[in-house]
């Protein structure tokens, strides 16, 4: 039975999903690189569709334009803000439309943060202190990331649907624990996706049936996914 590894619904028509969204490959990703991709179900796939084109404007916008490696990722994120790219009316409208959203949500010294939002600035997560600029990253949005990324990637690899069976915490960090993750390289898995995407994941050191994932994006996004089985997970072993 072929069902989607987010929802586990098994729908006539099933897709195929990219865990790390196609067009967030940098254009040095090596040609060697393979992609991870999962059956998913179209409801899902638009979801999760939406969710990273939102993101990717913000992450965008974070980046330092000057580097080169995703200078394609940049000016991607860039142009979806540009009405002059768009190719309709209602396009550009559109285009129009998430330029003012972007600028109210952008945080200045004193500013309201919004309910869920964390906060980046200069590439790392802050905390709303003092004079700045930065940018609000609604805390939802990124776990829903997240977890999409520990969820395919862990079918992908190993073929397990962990969707329902763990309960997954994210956590955004600005450096990653260096204990954590020499125990995860040297008893879990390392994959690195081109310059634009680097997981490794396996079992918490002191929790054996904890899974931990560290997930790097645009050597810029720091976060650890945890999964804790639920309980009833437990009852049954
Ligand atoms: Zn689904």
């Amino acid at each position: 039975m072929r069902q989607c590894v987010y929802c586990q619904s098994t729908p006539e028509t099933l897709t195929r999903d990219h865990v790390f969204p196609r067009g967030w490959y940098s254009q040095f990703t090596p040609k060697s690189v393979q992609r991870w991709i999962v059956p998913c179900c179209l409801e899902c796939n638009k979801r999760h569709g939406e969710n990273e084109e939102s993101l990717l404007v913000r992450f965008g916008l974070a980046l330092d334009p000057g580097d080169p490696e995703f200078r394609d990722i940049i000016e991607k994120a860039n142009r979806s803000i540009v009405a002059a790219a768009a190719t309709s009316n209602q396009d550009s409208e559109y285009r129009e439309k998430l330029l003012l959203k972007l600028r109210d949500e952008l945080l200045t010294g004193g500013a309201e943060l919004a309910e869920h939002a964390l906060v980046l600035r200069d590439g790392s997560w802050a905390g709303q202190d003092g004079q700045f600029t930065a940018l609000q990253i609604d805390k939802r949005a990124l776990d829903t990331l997240a977890t999409k990324l520990a969820i395919g990637l862990t079918y992908w690899d190993e073929k397990t649907i962990l969707s329902g069976s763990y309960s997954l915490t994210v956590s955004p960090v600005n450096e990653p624990d260096p204990k954590i993750n020499e125990f995860l390289s040297s008893s879990g898995r390392e994959v690195s996706g081109g310059p634009s995407i680097y997981a490794l994941w396996g079992f918490h050191p002191r929790a054996p049936n904890h899974r931990v994932y560290y997930f790097e994006i645009f050597r810029l996004i720091r976060i650890y996914v945890v999964g804790i089985p639920s309980p009833h997970e437990v009852d049954q072993t």
